[in-house]
């Protein structure tokens, strides 16, 4: 998926329905910023949105994901082409997790390893103290990091407006959170809610 492909279609589309951005906004109920931000390219519908736009423009969802007219030839080609899209985004995001989790625990597992050993191993103090610093700085840095690929691996999505975000790595790093739930407020509507981990943006 294009975001520039598809906000271009967006455009042609609105136009050829004799709408205006706010016109279109107003039907769709959101904000005229919003359509412009599609028409530039600079974001995609979410998907809750995405039938009731299409049937406005008089376009398919499959047209809208691929940014073009498709004949009947195409057409199949590109839902298929669109389907894989969708699944290799999803296959990204949980390599990301995995890889975070591996490498989470295995350096806690070292670092602690280290630690213990500077604790009741015999050596000069110097040693001991950089073994610490050495250890408690790899626990910090692997934690951190983590935290990015979790934070940036698929989207949470708003309890209500449904909207799905990537939250800011402060906002994400302080927000209480279960295993699959974190308290983010929602960039679009502003309500703060256990948003859900979700593998596609
Ligand atoms: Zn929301």
């Amino acid at each position: 998926m294009n975001q520039a492909i598809t906000g271009k279609l967006i455009q042609e589309s609105r136009k050829e329905q004799n709408l205006t951005q706010r016109e279109l906004a107003e039907q769709l109920g959101i904000s005229d910023k919003t359509v412009s931000k599609w028409e530039t390219g600079n974001g995609l519908p979410e998907v809750g949105l995405m039938l009731p736009l299409c049937e406005i423009l008089k376009i398919s969802v499959n047209e809208l994901l691929s940014g073009e007219r498709l004949d009947e030839k195409n057409y199949k080609i590109k839902a298929e082409e669109n389907i894989m899209d969708l699944m290799n985004e999803r296959k990204e995001a949980k390599f990301k997790l995995t890889v975070a989790a591996i490498t989470c625990v295995t350096t806690l597992i070292c670092s602690l390893t280290l630690m213990f050993l500077a604790k009741y191993l015999e050596m000069e103090t110097w040693l001991r103290v950089v073994l610490i610093v050495v250890g408690a700085i790899s626990i910090i840095s692997v934690l951190l990091t983590s935290c990015e690929l979790d934070r940036t691996a698929g989207a949470f999505e708003c309890q209500h407006c449904k909207n799905r975000f990537v939250p800011k790595f402060g906002a994400y790093l302080f927000g209480m959170h279960t295993l699959t739930t974190r308290r983010l407020r929602c960039p679009k509507c502003g309500h703060v809610t256990w948003c859900k981990k979700r593998l596609n943006k």
